[in-house]
């Protein structure tokens, strides 16, 4: 029997799972108690897998934990198709893992769970403990309503995504491939994935992101090396002084880099007003800044439009010197590099060791290429009319985040993997502030909001 399936979504059941899994610290790096919030993660990523799959296993679906290392666990669970010869899978992607916590610079316990002036409070619960409930809130609905389907459902709610997805995305899709297939061999059609899926207000329109692309990412090293010495009798081969000068070096040209507008980013930016900045971006850079300073007002989402417009370098660590009156041989800074589709990422390396000269040398140690997928695809379709249907002025967005997501790991089995949280947000809610930020938090009314849509975006791709 069929019941309706939108009734045996729940949305309060959701939310009582969201503040169980914020109450399970299940910080990345594991194993490092964090002593500001007193509190071991070691296990946390396994404990988590644990609560999604008994949640499942409570509706009598199967769920299995993977450990790719003992302790950072993964949970994932399959509601199999119902019709002969089904279409390939969807996957519901998720991670339980968590940035660290500044306890002291939070306002509640980071790890409570408080719901409080219809707020859920506490790490994850935007980035992303809120999609692991609300996936295992359509897993639930999907069940309970007996919804026929016409391909499996995979949920995968994965560690280790913050660090990479070694232990995580990365390994399963490295060890179980399997996992993300159908019983024929064929990899899913689409996954649904973090970050895009929430509104945002500019002017006064409100938009919802549907996240189509990513940035690719190069994180590279940069050696520099000397000749040690005691630091009274100094010389001129001084490898703290070759590492600041190249990274000095490699702030200035990134402070000149030109712009390139992408064809999505050309018609996301037209979409939302600011076809100007699009034209003004490669000729007139002082002048699109200044247009995206008159017309948006938050500075983060600023920030983020203007890091869609150009690949990105960003020295992040330095290290040199044990001893103030050593001289150092060594030296060593990190460059968080992010690429723009099309660019040649072994290229911009050679361009920056060009900008560095003689002063260090330049290696990756984790390149990963941008993503994109169609965004005419059926899955995106649905999104729009879901979207439409729940908030008929809203306006659905195609959009690139300038971050990385375990997408990345998926895309290597050909994957499409959508960002598609949906979030319904008030204009004046720091959104993007509070990923890895202090006071994470996310409103029950957006939740209320998106729980709806996300559901019938996936009824309407899986239902029989
Ligand atoms: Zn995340």
């Amino acid at each position: 029997m069929t019941r309706d399936p939108s009734t045996s979504l729940d949305l309060e059941e959701c939310i009582e799972h969201l503040r169980a899994l914020i109450r399970i610290p299940s910080v990345n790096p594991p194993g490092v108690p964090d002593a500001a919030a007193g509190r071991d993660s070691t296990g946390g990523e396994l404990r988590a897998a644990q609560y999604c799959a008994d949640v499942l296993a409570g509706s009598g679906i199967p769920a299995e934990i993977i450990e790719i290392e003992p302790g950072r666990g993964s949970c994932v669970a399959r509601l199999s198709a119902t019709v002969p010869d089904p279409d390939p899978p969807l996957v519901l992607l998720s991670h339980l893992d968590v940035v660290p916590v500044d306890a002291e610079s939070w306002s509640r316990d980071p790890f409570g769970g408080d719901l409080v002036d219809g707020e859920v409070w506490g790490r994850g619960a935007v980035d992303m403990k809120d999609m692991v409930a609300m996936e295992l809130a359509v897993m639930l609905a999907l069940s309970r309503g007996r919804v026929p389907l016409r391909r499996d459902v995979i949920f995968a709610a994965v560690a280790d995504e913050e660090a990479g997805g070694e232990f995580g995305a990365r390994g399963l899709v490295e060890q179980r491939p399997a996992l993300f297939r159908d019983a024929r061999g064929r990899p899913a059609a689409a996954a649904l994935n973090e970050v895009g899926g929430y509104s945002m207000t500019i002017g006064s329109r409100r938009f919802y992101t549907i996240q189509v692309a990513e940035k690719g990412i190069v994180w590279t090293r940069l050696s520099a090396s000397g000749a040690p010495g005691h630091a009274s009798m100094p010389h001129t081969d001084n490898a703290a002084v070759k590492l600041a000068r190249a990274v000095a070096a490699i702030a200035a040209d990134q402070a000149r880099r030109s712009a390139v507008v992408t064809p999505l980013v050309a018609e996301m930016l037209g979409a939302i007003g600011l076809a100007e900045v699009a034209e003004l971006a490669v000729s007139d850079p002082a002048g699109a800044r200044l247009v995206l300073e008159e017309r948006v007002s938050d500075p983060v989402t600023r920030r983020s439009l203007d890091a869609m417009l150009r690949d990105t370098v960003t020295p992040t660590i330095l290290r040199s010197g044990k001893k103030v009156n050593v001289m150092p041989g060594g030296g060593e800074a990190e460059l968080d590099v992010r690429t723009l589709p099309g660019t040649d990422q072994a290229a911009l390396l050679d361009h920056l060791r060009s900008v560095v000269g003689d002063d260090a040398a330049v290696e990756p140690v984790v390149a990963l290429p941008a993503v994109v997928w169609p965004s005419d695809a059926e899955i995106v379709g649905h999104m729009r009319e879901a979207l439409r249907d729940a908030d008929p002025d809203g306006i659905p967005l195609p959009m690139m985040i300038t971050p990385g997501t375990d997408a990345k790991a998926l895309a290597q089995l050909g994957i499409p993997c959508y960002g598609f949280a949906p979030l319904r947000l008030e204009p004046d809610f720091p959104f993007l502030e509070l990923f890895h930020g202090h006071d994470e938090r996310v409103p029950v009314s957006a939740l209320e909001f998106g729980l709806p849509v996300l559901f019938e975006v996936v009824r309407r791709f899986v239902a029989g």
